[in-house]
């Protein structure tokens, strides 16, 4: 069985999907790897460190024209879509609800495509093939480190001969896997650290990390799969004043909420942005094209607002520390392969919980339940 990887060609995507330390693993389980020529590059994996893996670097058509397995980091172009063939197996965060028409399209041409957004991740088996989690987690230790540089002033307590800083304040408001990776980084930089989620049961989480739980008036409690539902507009509403009173005293705000394939919803509106100190910052890991937890932030960009605040739009932060996020991603990759490859062959026991989760089409079918419910 031949394993794959591609160049990914997503502006600001500097991951790729296999590492050479994967690749040796791969090798040593009897896999033929072949990897695109400057696939790595960005991630400072050059070709020749994966050729001494045992790799083999091809051009892009000759890996899509002779893998049975193609790893890659976001959903491919349109190209190589169609030039995929029935008997491959697409693995990836091919982000499927947001990309409904490239999916129907994989099905008709009876590709096997894998998302890791579907796997259900409270399963222990398939906690080696959580993706998001481990890019969640990226972005999030990130999240801070950006903070910590576009803020002017220190994040810890500083007492120096010329006077004392009084240490920053910084709110994270969604405190899921990124979340929690922000507040514990933030910590570790000296920020006094507040988290904010509408899953009340994230509390216990954010104050054994030692910062403090800012209590929502509304609980969107655990929708399917621990994620937070979506709230009604008038919840939004709610929720939107009662952060407006509470976010004017934060020096940083990190803003990570979103609902699986639906708009992130807008928690720092506007006019709390105008009522927050000159200088503050906002970085929102939740930036996409469909909008983002704050009024105003534009995915990839730093905007300043007419009252000095400093708005990161930061959607796919795992990709700007792409060496780490691309080896945690890897590895991800190779418990998926391991999962679903029994002797050579693609196990497709659609009955099994993983499995019917994560495999969004084959033999010519949707059968991902998500996925056949959206296109309805
Ligand atoms: P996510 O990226 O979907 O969302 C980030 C956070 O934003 C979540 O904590 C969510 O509750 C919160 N959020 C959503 N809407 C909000 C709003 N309007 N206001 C404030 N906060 C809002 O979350 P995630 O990191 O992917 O985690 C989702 C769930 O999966 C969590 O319950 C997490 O604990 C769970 N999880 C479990 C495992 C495991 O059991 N191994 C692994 C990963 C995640």
């Amino acid at each position: 069985m031949r394993v794959g990887a591609l160049r990914e060609t997503a502006i600001g995507e500097h991951r790729v999907a296999l590492d050479p330390e994967v690749v040796v693993r791969l090798v040593k389980d009897g896999r033929e790897v072949v990897v695109e020529s400057g696939a790595g590059t960005a991630a400072s994996f050059p070709d020749a460190s994966y050729e001494r893996a045992g790799a083999q670097i091809l051009s892009r058509a000759e890996v899509i024209a002779t893998s049975d397995v193609l790893a890659v980091v976001r959903c491919p172009e349109a190209s190589v879509v169609s030039a995929l063939r029935s008997d491959q197996l697409l693995i990836g965060l091919l982000d499927p609800l947001n990309n409904l028409p490239v999916i129907e399209t994989l099905a008709a041409k009876r590709v096997t495509a894998v998302a890791f957004e579907l796997l259900p991740r409270t399963v222990s088996r398939a906690q080696s093939m959580d993706a998001l989690s481990s890019q969640a987690s990226a972005a999030g230790y990130r999240a801070a480190i950006v903070a910590a540089e576009a803020f002017g002033r220190y994040l810890p307590m500083m007492i120096t001969a010329s006077g004392t800083a009084r240490p920053a304040s910084v709110i994270v408001i969604g405190t899921g896997v990124a979340g929690l990776q922000a507040i514990a980084t933030a910590r570790r930089l000296g920020a006094v650290v507040t988290g904010y989620d509408v899953r009340a049961d994230s509390r216990e989480q954010v104050e054994s990390l030692g910062a403090q739980f800012l209590t929502s008036s509304i609980t969107a409690g655990a929708g399917e799969g621990g994620y937070a539902r979506a709230m009604t507009a008038e919840e939004q509403a709610g929720q939107q004043a009662e952060l407006a009173a509470a976010l004017k005293s934060f020096d940083v705000i990190i803003t990570t909420a979103k609902v699986p394939g639906r708009t992130p919803p807008l928690l720092v509106s506007a006019e709390t942005l105008a009522a927050l100190k000159p200088g503050s910052v906002c970085i929102d890991l939740a930036a996409s094209d469909r909008g983002g937890n704050v009024a105003g932030s534009i995915d990839r960009e730093r905007v300043v607002t007419p009252g000095g605040v400093i708005v990161v739009g930061a959607g796919e932060l795992a990709a700007d520390m792409p060496t780490s996020s691309s080896q945690m991603y890897a590895r991800n990759v190779l418990a998926m392969i391991n999962d679903l490859v029994t002797d050579d062959a693609i196990a497709f026991d659609l009955a099994d919980e993983v499995r019917s989760a994560v495999v969004l089409c084959h033999a010519g079918q949707v059968t991902s339940r998500a996925v056949r419910t959206a296109l309805k």
